[in-house]
């Protein structure tokens, strides 16, 4: 049996993952869910921006030129983004 203090309301939990009183997180993973979830919602919610329409019309281009530049640029972005969540992979389960 363990004992969680919610950060939010301030009352204890037993064997819980989410707050009973107000369903705030609990666990790192929870947090981290709660958290993906939330970027996950604003990226939906956000309008097309010119770099979005550019990368669109590169992506769907008759230009296999064009089209290799997008896949090229998009491979560097997923390396990168894998190395970013690398690291908030390992800072959120540093304890502490
Ligand atoms: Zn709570």
């Amino acid at each position: 049996m363990k004992e969680q203090k919610c950060g939010q309301c301030k009352k204890w939990n037993k064997d819980a993952k989410r707050c009973i009183f107000c369903n705030a997180p609990l666990t790192a993973e929870e947090s981290n869910k709660d958290y993906r979830k939330k970027i996950e919602k604003e990226f939906a919610e956000k309008p097309l921006t010119k770099f979005d329409k550019l990368t669109l019309k590169m992506k769907s281009s008759p230009n296999i030129f064009v089209r290799g530049t997008y896949y090229f640029l998009f491979s560097l972005w997923s390396i990168y983004m894998f190395f970013v969540s690398i690291f908030v992979f390992l800072a959120a389960a540093t304890p502490g």
